[in-house]
Formats: C-alpha cells, structure tokens, sequence
C-alpha cells in the first residue's frame, strides 16, 4: 500500500511567545507500582518538546491517557502521582489539574505563570475522548492557544485528543513525534538494503496485515515467537504441543507463497528450546530439527536458530524487529530474544538503521543490556508503529495534515 505523504507542522515552525497557552497531548500512559511510576521512559522522551515550550516561556498543558478507565472516573488510573515525575524530569514547576476540562482545569491555568507545566487528569475519565466527540475536544481547547501533537503511542486512534482537538486549535507535531515519523519513514523507505524484518510474539492474527505490507519491501523476513508454530504447521511439520492458531493456518501458507513469490528469504526456527510444561523451572531440551515431538511445548528459538538469525541481522542494514522470540519474561526462555538484540545492537554499530517496536521487544532490549541509545530507535508506540509500516494513514496524522 503506498500512502500519500502527509504534510505536517512542526512546532519549531509555530509562532509561540512567552505567555502562549499551549496544549500538549502526551503518552504518559506510563507502568505504575503502588502509586509510583515503575518506568519513566515515555516522561523523558516528550522532554525535549516539553523543555522546548518551557524556553518559549509557554504555558505548558499536557493532556494524557492512563489504562482503560472506561469513561468512568477510577482512583486507579489517576495521573496524579506523574506529576513529581514531570517536574523533576522538566526541571519546572508542574501543577497538577483534577479534570482535564471544566472549572479545575480552568482554575489551575488561572494560577499558572508563564514557564510552568499543568499535568491534567486522565483524558479517559471521560466517555467522549474516545468516541472523538467535537465538543469535548472544544472543552480541550478551551482557553489554549496553539495544539502539540507528541504522543505516537496513541495517534492510531481516532479521539478528541487526537483528532477532533486539531479542528479547535492550530497544530503541530512536537519532537518525539518527529523523531518516530523520522525513523518509520526510514523503515518504509528502506533505502539501505539488506532490509531485514523481524516479526516475533504470541498472535499470528495481529501481525498478518503488518508481515503482507512487510514482503512488499524486505529481503529477509525472520518469524519467531508462538507465531512461527502455526507457520511450521502450515507447512506440517509437527509442532508438539506448542502454541497454535489452527484458523490462521491457512493465512501463513499465503504468506509462504507471497515470500516465495516476491523472492523473500522467510526464516523459520530450525530448532527450538522445549519444556514438557511450562513453568520456570521446568526441564528444558533442545530439539534435533524444526520439529518438535509429541507432548513438548516450544518456548523458545534453539542454539542453532540464534546462530542463523543473528547471522542474517548483522548483514542487515535496515531493521525491523517487533516481537519476543520465546516466553521472554521467564529468563529461561529468554535466550533467543537476549541474543539477538545483541546482534541488533552490532549491526547498528557496524551502520545499519534499526528500529524496534511494541513494549515486549522493549522489555526484551532491556534484559539483553542492550542500551537503547545502541539501536537508531525504539518507538514508543507498539501498535501505532505497526500499523504505520503496514501503510495505514494513521487518524491521528491525517487530522494534523496541512
Ligand atoms: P505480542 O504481544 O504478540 O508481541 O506477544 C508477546 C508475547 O508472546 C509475550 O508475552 C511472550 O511470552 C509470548 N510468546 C513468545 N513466544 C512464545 C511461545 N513460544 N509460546 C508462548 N508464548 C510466547
């Protein structure tokens, strides 16, 4: 699918002044532990934008998302404890607004004086964020002067925040978003060749249409994870009793022709690590070849498997990888995912353009002590940088498109 390129303003090309009141929607859709943020990896990546307005002498208010409230007001999913986060992050007085509209926020922005940051509460306490409603994106902009779009981990969706908002308020795309938009296009582009994808995790049914737009541009496609079950089924090799999608059976033979067809090598595991049951501890074999016997289960990709994909990755000079190669989060099955983000990490040193995807491959990354400056980037939007290398135009871009 080849989409039309969409011309979008950047906000170093706006005009903000100090005592502009600038609305910023922001992924601060962060992992918490008993009322702490456990990662504040998407707070530090909108710094740049958000430091950005703060130099401008802006009034910065961030508006953001946190789990799935429902539309209702749940204690649970406040974005109240966020804020110490922001401030110390920021370097900048944060307040923090109990409504992300209304007569709290209104109040709060009153008192706010140019330079400082007002954290809103959670966007999905209300119903209307995501049925798009027009006038709850007026209440958003109610009082703002200029709209920053920064939050890619939420643009595949079309809300008030990401949609209807844009209608109220002149909008642009904050530094976060740059910098994903930069990498992605780079990604679907694939200018330097060899191009090597890497499609692992659980569900061949959430990744088909991303591996169809995927043989359209790669030389090598590596499938792993759960996902390459059904592919080894597909073509009957037996499986054991691992992880299957018997109604997905026949979408990967399509697939197998499609690489076939378009002269892509398609890997698949040739040996994987099995266990009986799965549990930490359990009793792990190797297995001979791509089958796997009667009664084992597959949890992750075998030596020699590491050994063949890493090979592929570090002549690669484009990479995609979204998705674990095995249980990841059991260290005994997390071998195969640890060593090749090893090899990702070698092949970016050695000039290849890498860009991960999806929080499992992040978490993965994480495990393997592969720092996340030694890939181009990690994208902070799982879904969204999928459905962008699939082709799709996403609701939140075309909403900002000149
Ligand atoms: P996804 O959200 O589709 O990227 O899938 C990620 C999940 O796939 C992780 O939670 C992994 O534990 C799981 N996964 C990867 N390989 C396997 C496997 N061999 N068997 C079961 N689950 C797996």
């Amino acid at each position: 699918m080849t989409r039309p390129v969409l011309k979008l303003k950047r906000v170093q090309d706006i005009n903000i002044t100090e005592g502009s009141t600038v609305l910023v929607r922001v992924d601060y859709n962060v992992p918490m532990k008993d009322g702490k943020v456990s990662d504040d990896t998407r707070i530090r990546e909108t710094e740049k934008t958000v430091k950005y307005l703060v130099s401008k002498k802006a009034k910065v208010v961030l508006i953001a998302h946190l789990g799935r409230p429902k539309g209702k007001v749940d204690p649970k999913y406040t974005l109240k404890p966020v804020t110490e986060y922001v401030e110390k992050i920021m370097g900048t007085k944060t307040y923090f607004a109990e409504d992300c509209i209304g007569k709290a926020r209104e109040e709060a922005l009153k008192n706010l004086k140019n330079g400082e940051i007002l954290l809103c509460e959670n966007l999905r306490y209300h119903p209307e964020e995501e049925k798009n409603d027009e006038n709850f994106a007026k209440e958003l902009a109610r009082g703002c002067d200029f709209f920053v779009q920064d939050a890619f981990g939420a643009i595949h969706r079309a809300h008030s925040s990401t949609s209807a908002v844009t209608k109220h308020l002149p909008s642009s795309i904050g530094f976060l978003l740059q910098k994903e938009l930069e990498y992605l296009e780079k990604i679907m582009s694939a200018s330097q060749r060899p191009f090597v994808a890497i499609i692992g995790g659980a569900k061949v049914s959430d990744k088909i249409t991303v591996l169809e737009s995927l043989l359209d541009r790669v030389d090598v496609l590596i499938i792993g994870g759960a996902m390459a079950y059904t592919f080894l089924k597909a073509q009957d090799v037996n499986i054991g009793k691992s992880l299957v999608e018997e109604d997905k059976i026949e979408d990967a033979k399509k697939i197998i022709l499609k690489a076939f067809k378009n002269n892509v090598e398609l890997l698949l595991p040739a040996d994987h690590l099995v266990v009986k049951e799965v549990k930490e501890d359990a009793k792990t074999e190797l297995t001979q070849s791509m089958a796997i016997p009667d009664e084992w289960i597959g949890v992750d990709i075998g030596s020699r498997t590491i050994s063949i994909f890493s090979e592929k990755i570090m002549s690669a000079k484009t990479i995609f990888w979204n998705g674990p190669m095995g249980i990841f989060e059991m260290p005994a099955f997390s071998n195969g995912t640890v060593e090749l983000a090893k090899a990702v990490a070698k092949a970016t040193k050695n000039g290849a353009v890498s860009v991960l995807g999806g929080g499992d491959t992040l978490n993965a990354l994480k495990k393997s002590g592969v720092k996340p400056e030694e890939v181009s980037h990690c994208s902070t939007g799982g879904g969204a940088s999928l459905e962008f290398v699939e082709g799709k135009i996403l609701p939140g871009l075309e909403a900002l498109a000149e």
